[in-house]
């Protein structure tokens, strides 16, 4: 895939923007206010109550839905916000919705604790090896695409689901998290709507929680619209002012990721202390349907937790925490940390290790982040 870089670049920094009318304010301003002067009964602006519609908002949804190639946009107050108004707007009960199988935690939690409790079905399915022919039925309503996943960072072929779900009339959501659309889009590919937690990368600095859909389809976008405005869980505007600040230097960010990534890629496969080294770099579908692969990094490291344990808790510039996607270097265990609710054994057959690491290769200088590891692997 060849995506137009220059034009993703301009449009980062200018989409959905312009100086401000009023007063020529080149950056947006944020529009801190809840509700609207009328001159008359109805005599509106366009914005009546910031529930509803918010200018500042309005410049981020028209941005991030610019980069995703995406007619419409909504921003929500966080990715799970968003998760939320998809399926309440879209499946009812007694619809079955198909997922993959190592979906973000949240995600799963709110389906399995929170919506299956509504009567609707689910069921779990690892689109990286499985026949969409036969993991999708004819009788599904949608389908929940994560790729690549977290934390192992399996690929699925979003053309191939996106063929099935045409075929027997589902609704594919694909959520585009961990790639961005710097470096994969899904709409293009065949996907109906596509979500974001902006607190990862889209944002990129680690200080805002947000969430956000993009989509083609005019009467899907009227349901998401109607219920992001009935139920409320929007974002304020400073957040969003902070998102739309973050945006503009995605492909300069995300471009940083991958080359530091790829030396530390290097750097780990040629450690004996090393196991297996997980990033869709080796993918052929990934080469396919992506043309990057960003900046998280997952491997196995030799021996028990104890050791894992030790050794997240003796880097300096990498950060032990959970998220991902920000400027800086975070470093986590699954097993331990954003894992450690699923079960032994069942992790364990799921290919999470106790070994096993996970990175989020930030943009500092790439030395200091390989001198960072060298010392912790020596500790
Ligand atoms: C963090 C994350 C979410 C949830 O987003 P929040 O903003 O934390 O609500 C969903 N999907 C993926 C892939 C994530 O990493």
């Amino acid at each position: 895939m060849n995506h137009d870089k220059h034009g993703f670049d301009t449009l980062a920094v200018h989409a959905g923007q312009s100086p401000d009318p009023t007063t020529g304010a080149v950056m947006t301003p944020i529009y801190q206010v809840s509700t609207y002067a009328q001159d008359g009964v109805g005599g509106h602006k366009g914005y009546e109550y910031s529930r509803t519609d918010n200018p500042t908002r309005t410049a981020l949804q028209a941005c991030l839905a610019a980069l995703e190639g995406a007619n419409y946009g909504l921003c929500f107050a966080s990715g799970l916000a968003a998760t939320d108004v998809i399926l309440r707007a879209l499946v009812r009960p007694d619809d079955l919705v198909i997922c993959g199988d190592d979906v973000y935690g949240g995600t799963y939690r709110l389906f399995d604790k929170v919506l299956r409790l509504w009567g609707v079905s689910f069921r779990y399915a690892d689109f990286s090896t499985a026949d969409p022919a036969t993991s999708i039925p004819a009788n599904t309503k949608l389908v929940w695409l994560e790729t690549p996943t977290n934390p192992l960072l399996k690929v699925s072929d979003i053309r191939a689901v996106a063929a099935r779900c045409k075929a027997v009339g589902a609704i594919l959501v694909v959520d585009n998290t961990f790639a961005t659309p710097y470096f994969q889009r899904p709409l293009e590919l065949g996907a109906d709507v596509v979500i974001h937690s902006t607190t990862k990368y889209i944002n990129g600095h680690s200080d805002v929680v947000g969430g956000f859909a993009a989509l083609n389809d005019e009467a899907l976008y009227t349901k998401l619209k109607f219920l992001q405005n009935a139920a409320g869980a929007v974002p304020g505007p400073q957040d969003v002012w902070l998102t739309l600040r973050g945006v503009k230097t995605l492909g300069v960010r995300m471009d940083r990721h991958q080359h530091n990534a790829e030396r530390i890629l290097a750097w780990l496969r040629a450690h004996p202390d090393v196991e297996r080294v997980y990033h869709p770099f080796d993918n052929p579908v990934a080469r396919t349907q992506m043309s990057g692969f960003g900046g998280m990094i997952s491997f196995d490291l030799r021996g028990d937790l104890d050791r894992a344990r030790r050794f997240v808790a003796a880097t300096k510039l990498f950060t032990l925490a959970e998220s991902l996607g920000g400027v800086e270097s975070l470093i986590e265990t699954p097993a331990l940390m954003t894992h450690a609710s699923i079960e032994p054994a069942k992790r364990r057959e799921a290919g999470i290790l106790d070994g096993l690491i996970r990175l989020s290769v930030g943009i500092e200088n790439v030395d200091d982040l390989i001198a960072d590891l060298d010392q912790a692997f020596r500790a």
